[in-house]
């Protein structure tokens, strides 16, 4: 029996063998371990080519294992006007390589408020995106675009942020990182039941019954401070509720993927989807 959802990391498993190495030994290693997703981290750029794209997509394909991509941190919704061409450029290529390399989500952090209102930023970014929307469904690519919610009160990325753009444009959808969630007061919130699960009847008001079947969720501990993010840590090193987190998407009938970025990615991917299993009673 399958499971509602889908583990696996951001950034190829850390024990990935160095033959054939890649992303390619990454997937192979990824599914050797019990693992059904991967995440690419091309966070620091999109330096691929169009053959180590098809050798991707082909080993994915084989191995069953769902794709998405982390595009590069320097993206920012709200750049300024002269450096927006260059700032997009970096979504749109995570996009048609993620897209070649058999990618069906591009996650993206949405950038920084600039000490601006919420809703005049959102004025500002919808308009971008949807216009890289737009030139990729041009291009035949259907890739959906998913704005990550971010650790820090400061960066454009609130739950709210997120839903609004994804409510506006049709192939935008929020990356939802619980950690980020709860770190960004910076005050230990988001981290019962009931938080968890006003989050995902948020998230399903907004944008339906159906996307509930479609969650990307990003997953670790995490410490943080008054301003909110400071690192990701282990799962046993944090204070998040995980289990109760895993009961809040049972109950909410949540399905998906859930990509781990803890410092030990594959350890604690695995631990998720034992908690998974356990919670939710799947797969025994
Ligand atoms: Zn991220």
């Amino acid at each position: 029996m399958s499971l509602s959802f889908r583990f696996g990391t951001v950034g190829s498993p850390t024990a990935t063998p160095p033959r054939p190495g890649g992303t390619v030994g990454g997937i192979q290693y990824a599914t050797s371990i019990g693992l059904d997703a991967l995440e690419l981290a091309w966070v620091n750029g999109v330096r691929v080519g169009e053959a180590t794209c098809a050798a991707i997509k082909k080993t994915a394909e084989e191995t069953g294992v769902a794709l998405s991509v982390h595009a590069p941190y320097y993206i920012n919704l709200n750049g300024e006007d002269e450096k927006w061409p260059r700032l997009r450029k970096y979504l749109m290529d995570a996009a048609h390589f993620g897209s070649l390399a058999g990618a069906t989500d591009i996650v993206f952090h949405p950038g920084t408020y600039f000490g601006r209102p919420a809703d005049e930023v959102l004025k500002v970014t919808i308009p971008r995106l949807q216009g890289c929307v737009d030139e990729l469904r041009a291009a035949g690519n259907l890739v959906t675009l998913r704005p990550e919610t971010s650790g820090k009160a400061a960066m454009l990325g609130s739950l709210a942020d997120t839903l609004a753009m994804a409510r506006e444009i049709p192939g935008v959808v929020p990356c939802v990182d619980f950690a980020h969630l709860h770190a960004r007061l910076g005050d230990g919130s988001m981290n019962t039941y009931d938080e968890w699960m006003a989050a995902l009847d948020f998230y399903r008001q907004s944008l339906g019954d159906e996307t509930m079947q479609h969650l990307h969720i990003h997953l670790s501990g995490i410490n943080y401070g008054p301003k909110g993010e400071k690192n990701h840590l282990v799962m046993e090193e944090a204070d998040m509720d995980f289990e109760t987190l895993m009961r809040a998407l049972h109950e909410s009938g949540a399905q998906g993927r859930i990509m781990c970025e803890s410092p030990v990615l594959e350890v604690d991917a695995l631990k998720f989807k034992a908690l998974w299993m356990e919670v939710s009673g799947e797969g025994e």
